[in-house]
């Protein structure tokens, strides 16, 4: 095998940034409030940037600056924000932005000695030629296009091989897709003014539809919507594959998703990762990684265009979303000397429930007895988000104070 492969990981926000680096990201990849898609998210100020730079560097895992917005010309005659842009990220250590506009790169290349230029998935690269010429401009690596499948990512590997050229590619190994080309659809666009090449996607195709033939009056879909979204992409199989294609960097996708997602979803795939390289996957590995990603999902998932063959087995025509509750708290702090773990709540819980504290490689399960609001007072449940609650345990202290960093709450059984 080749250099040990890189798990990228997204962060909408700097709490996310931490939850990813925490649970085992070796890079994350972070929009900031210039230049980047995602417009809606709430992006990283380059303060924000800054934080997050040295947290992850501390750790040992890397900063990925998405600027992948598609300039328009009244756009680019800005003066020269965009260079004054690229230096700031470089000079507070960023290690590379990721973007698919050649002005955009070529001004990195230009002006940044130490920053890489990634080319984002958004320029839809398919073949090795492409890779060969984003390389010959400068670039660092190359995200492939969700629609490459395992052969045509060994072939692309083969062929760079052949020619020396040693530009990294990064492939999308879980979370949404795209019915379109990535971004290339007008639907949002159109249907409420929101520009998916700008961030603002709607996701109109996961809208919940009737389906009439034209011209005709009955409804084809009977006892559920109907909707053209793709489901989610999930990659847990192909793992080993991908690394033996000479893959450099797996990438999660969802900037938007909650810190439960990320933490279940890194901590999930790292497992798997160090069990390839330590030859210890196997089946039952496999089942309690699915197991553990499903937990995450509120989507069905499949294997995308990975091994080359789609079917309407990719799609969601027919499904409507399940979101789940699962994820319940944060532990805030845990006060050694009250005996008290004192945590912020995501979501319902309640005496009698069993739950779980995890962080990157420990779980620990555990009936709820008495908790308390942050006056003290006992409550039956946990009903207001963000609300702090108090528990009081000398045992559950003693377990957790043996846990690093960040450590997440959810439920493990379904409340009667
Ligand atoms: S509406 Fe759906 S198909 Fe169109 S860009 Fe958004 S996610 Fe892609």
């Amino acid at each position: 095998m080749m250099n040990r492969i890189e798990l990228l990981a997204p962060a909408g926000s700097l709490d996310k940034l931490k939850v990813a680096v925490d649970f085992g990201a070796d890079a994350v990849y972070i929009g900031g409030k210039e230049f980047s898609l995602r417009a809606r998210a709430n992006n990283f100020s380059i303060d924000d940037i800054k934080e997050g730079v040295i947290y992850a560097h501390n750790k040992g895992s890397k900063v990925y600056v998405t600027c992948n917005v598609l300039p328009h010309n009244d756009e680019i005659n800005e003066g020269n924000r965009l260079v004054e842009y690229l230096k700031e990220l470089e000079n507070i250590g960023v290690d590379a932005i990721i973007a698919s506009s050649i002005y955009i790169i070529d001004e990195c290349i230009k002006n940044c000695k130490r920053m890489e230029a990634h080319i984002s998935t958004q320029a839809s690269v398919l073949n090795s030629l492409a890779c060969e010429g984003y390389y010959e401009m400068g670039a660092k690596r190359v995200v492939l296009a969700r629609e490459a499948s395992i052969n045509d990512i060994k072939n692309i590997r083969n062929k760079l091989n052949e020619k020396n050229i040693n530009v990294g590619l990064e492939v999308f190994i879980h979370g949404g897709m795209c019915s379109s080309f990535s971004g290339r659809c007008m639907l949002s666009n159109h249907m409420v003014n929101r520009d998916a090449n700008r961030g603002g996607c709607a996701h109109s195709c996961r809208w919940n539809y009737d389906l009439y033939e034209f011209g005709g009056s009955e409804k084809l879909n009977k006892d559920c919507y109907f909707n053209f979204a793709s489901r989610d992409l999930s990659s847990v199989n192909y793992i080993r594959a991908l690394i033996e294609a000479g893959v450099d960097s797996l990438k999660i996708e969802g900037r938007m998703k909650s810190e439960y997602y990320i933490a279940t979803i890194v901590r999930s795939y790292r497992k798997l990762i160090d069990a390839i390289y330590e030859n210890k996957d196997n089946e039952k590995l496999m089942n309690e990684v699915n197991d553990e990603i499903n937990r995450a999902e509120n989507r069905l998932t499949s294997h995308g265009f990975l091994d080359g063959t789609i079917t309407t087995n990719e799609q969601l025509y027919d499904s409507n979303d399940h979101p789940t509750k699962e994820f319940v708290g944060r532990i805030k702090y845990i006060d050694l000397e009250k005996n008290e773990v004192r945590l912020t709540q995501r979501n319902y819980f309640a005496v009698n429930d069993t739950i779980s504290f995890f962080n990157r490689d420990k779980q620990y399960n555990y009936v709820v007895k008495r908790i308390y609001n942050n006056k003290y007072e006992e409550v039956d449940a946990a009903r207001h988000a963000e609300e702090e609650i108090i528990i009081i345990d000398e045992e559950l202290v003693n377990v957790l104070k043996g846990y690093k960093d960040t450590i997440l709450i959810r439920l493990l059984i379904d409340k009667k």
